[in-house]
């Protein structure tokens, strides 16, 4: 199964992607942790993308292409991925296109968690993430049974620094003018899912799963 988790910063992405990827056992490919990774250890990817990420931009696309890429190569992708948080442009849409195609194979469906304008920043502020396993929590929709600690792994909690209100709102902005027109894209390929991601989690879980069992290949 190939396949695109999309939506707007906040939407649920990498948490529905996260179950996802353990339930039918392929990988996530979040680009976002890719770049956070690559800031953490510093390379000069890292040192880019950290430019671009806290000023609430996207990282430029022949960058993000290029990550993308090297990553779909690998050979724990041959049975298939869940890509959370790419494509955000429309070339990057058309460059995964060509990438699948000269391996032979294609998107097999695109998902696209929709929340309404207003409820993303209060989820993005809330959001939380743990420094040692990477799951992701919310100190009012999510909240762990204790405080800034992970129910997974007991590891501490972070606050990402693109998580503020400012950043949000300008990373929603330029949402709407560079991702939100992927939409239309992709709903006139004949694969596009469109989920309720105001529900609760396991809800929105339960209305994905059963698009994906209409999904082949
Ligand atoms: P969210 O889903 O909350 O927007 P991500 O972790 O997916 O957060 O992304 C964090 C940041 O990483 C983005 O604001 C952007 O700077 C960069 N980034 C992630 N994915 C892409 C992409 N496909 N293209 C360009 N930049 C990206
Ligand atoms: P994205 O990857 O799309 O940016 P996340 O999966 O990181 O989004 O979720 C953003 C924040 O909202 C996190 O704090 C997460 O716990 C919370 N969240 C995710 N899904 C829901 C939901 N259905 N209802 C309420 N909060 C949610
Ligand atoms: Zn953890």
């Amino acid at each position: 199964m190939q396949l695109i988790m999309m939506g707007a910063p906040g939407a649920g992405k990498g948490t529905q992607a996260a179950k996802i990827a353990k339930k039918y056992g392929i990988p996530q490919i979040s680009t976002g942790d890719m770049f956070r990774a690559a800031v953490k250890e510093g390379t000069p990817l890292g040192k880019k993308a950290q430019e671009y990420m806290s000023a609430g931009k996207l990282v430029p696309d022949e960058v993000t292409i290029g990550i993308v890429r090297e990553r779909l190569a690998k050979d724990d992708c041959a049975g298939g991925f869940i890509l959370d948080g790419f494509p955000r442009t429309v070339e990057q849409a058309d460059a995964l296109n060509e990438i699948l195609k000269a391996q032979g194979r294609s998107l097999s469906s695109v998902i696209n968690i929709s929340v309404p304008l207003e409820d993303l920043i209060e989820r993005g502020v809330g959001r939380r993430i743990c420094r040692s396993c990477g799951a992701t929590y919310h100190v009012k929709f999510h909240a762990p049974a204790k405080e800034n600690v992970c129910d997974a792994c007991g590891g501490e909690l972070y606050q990402r620094g693109d998580d503020t209100a400012e950043t949000m709102q300008k990373r929603l902005s330029v949402y709407e003018s560079s991702t939100r027109p992927l939409i239309d894209y992709y709903k006139q390929s004949g694969i596009y899912a469109e989920i309720d991601g105001k529900q609760k989690i396991e809800k929105v879980t339960e209305d994905l799963e059963n698009v994906l069992h209409s999904v082949k290949g």
